[in-house]
């Protein structure tokens, strides 16, 4: 049985089919992909019981030449120096894209979040820290949330940094409001899921309410699209988590979803509604799927099964490049990541120019600025597919790397 190819090996196969359909030769495509820095560091725990554990933490710094290098922190046992890579390199994609002045970073531990308690998780952060501490800053590296971090994390990280070099909100975005965060940053990916899928549903000249829509993963990203899809009258026929999915072709009641996630910490065993497995809820018949989770769930042997129309990518890189393929000679349209998945990069940005200015925005400010980045890259993504008759994919993913290529070269080599 063929392997599931990584987020590093996604991610390079979308970057170098966008180099090669914009004329740059080899040597370009090799220095956009390569990272400007990469760190790892020893993270060694006494976990509560008085056992020692040590753990990695990554951070790769891929590019500056628009801003500061941005993007989130992951805890997950599965963080490795190779994904960490694509990653970064995705998030320079992600803030060229929607065009705001940052560059591209990401980083994480190879832990377990869920089962850390409250101090071993923040002696871990605060460890991190002292080790990195160096390498990040608000006009060096600012980190932000990912999958199995949260605000709260974050606020460990910007009160140790403050420590040494005094307060400094704006070294991490995605804090809480109490230490200088920003409102809207923590609903802003899925945001973002909600815009861009009514953008496209207005560039094909459709109606969205009663559309079905079909979320895999609740977490931040997941819960908050499945909310505001059913705010936007799409009828949100099934949802999962780790602990299992539920389904109702008549739609489910978010709201009281919600409430019962918040109780029980799953969205499984929701009164009313049907189970479904992982398998079962990727291959639903829906107008839109989408993959809210983590990368490579889409992959060769599981594309053929998708009955979407459309797959809105929400996860970073959750389609794999064969699969993507797959999807395409199926007419099924994909929506890439590096937009659908961009909000939260964008709230960061306006949260790091508030701390920048030490000065508040309303969050209806906040609400419109985001709203006005992502039509307009939405639009572009749009108008270059129709244009050149490419998937929205390779339109995104050539606006982003040219903008990227350009400031890169203009920086000067
Ligand atoms: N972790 C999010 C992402 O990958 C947000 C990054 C940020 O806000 O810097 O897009």
């Amino acid at each position: 049985m063929q392997r599931i190819p990584s987020i590093k090996e996604t991610h390079d196969a979308f970057l170098r089919s966008a180099c090669e359909s914009l004329g740059y030769d080899q040597q370009t495509y090799e220095v956009l992909l390569i990272a400007a820095r990469e760190v790892r560091v020893e993270l060694p725990l006494r976990r509560d019981d008085g056992s020692l554990v040590v753990y990695n933490g990554y951070r790769v710094q891929h590019h500056n030449a628009r801003g500061p290098y941005k993007g989130g922190l992951r805890y997950h046992p599965d963080v490795n120096m190779t994904d960490v890579r694509g990653l970064a390199c995705l998030m320079s994609l992600k803030t060229a894209l929607v065009d705001i002045p940052l560059g591209g970073a990401k980083g994480g531990i190879d832990c377990d979040p869920g089962s850390l308690s409250e101090r071993e998780l923040e002696t871990l952060t605060r460890k991190f820290v002292q080790r990195m501490h160096r390498l990040i800053g608000p006009n060096l590296d600012i980190p932000a949330p990912d999958v199995g971090t949260n605000a709260q994390v974050m606020a460990w990280i910007q009160d140790e940094y403050s420590k040494i070099y005094g307060y400094s909100p704006a070294v991490v975005t995605g804090k809480p409001v109490e230490t200088g965060g920003s409102p809207g940053r923590e609903e802003a990916t899925g945001r973002d899921v909600s815009i861009v899928i009514k953008e496209y549903a207005h560039h094909c000249g459709e109606k969205l309410k009663g559309k079905t829509a079909a979320i895999q993963g609740f977490g931040n990203v997941g819960a908050h699209a499945a909310q505001f899809l059913f705010e936007m009258g799409m009828r949100v026929v099934a949802v999962n988590d780790v602990r299992g999915g539920i389904h109702d072709s008549e739609g489910l009641p978010i709201d009281k979803v919600l409430e019962h996630f918040k109780k029980a910490g799953t969205v499984a065993g929701f009164p009313g509604a049907d189970s479904i497995d992982n398998g079962g809820l990727l291959a639903l018949r829906c107008d839109y799927l989408v993959p809210a989770a983590l990368g490579g769930v889409i992959h060769r042997r599981n594309a053929g099964h998708v009955q979407a129309k459309v797959v809105a990518e929400a996860a970073d890189a959750p389609v794999t490049e064969p699969a993507n393929q797959i999807l395409c000679q199926r007419g099924v349209s994909v929506l890439p990541g590096i937009l659908v998945g961009a909000g939260g990069v964008t709230v960061s940005y306006f949260e790091w120019v508030q701390n920048l200015q030490h000065f508040r925005w309303t969050l209806e400010e906040i609400e419109q600025r985001l709203h006005d980045k992502l039509v307009e890259a939405c639009r572009a993504v749009f108008e270059l597919a129709k244009d050149d008759k490419c998937s929205y994919r390779l339109s995104a993913y050539q606006i982003a790397t040219r903008r990227l290529k350009e400031s890169f070269f203009a920086a000067g080599i």
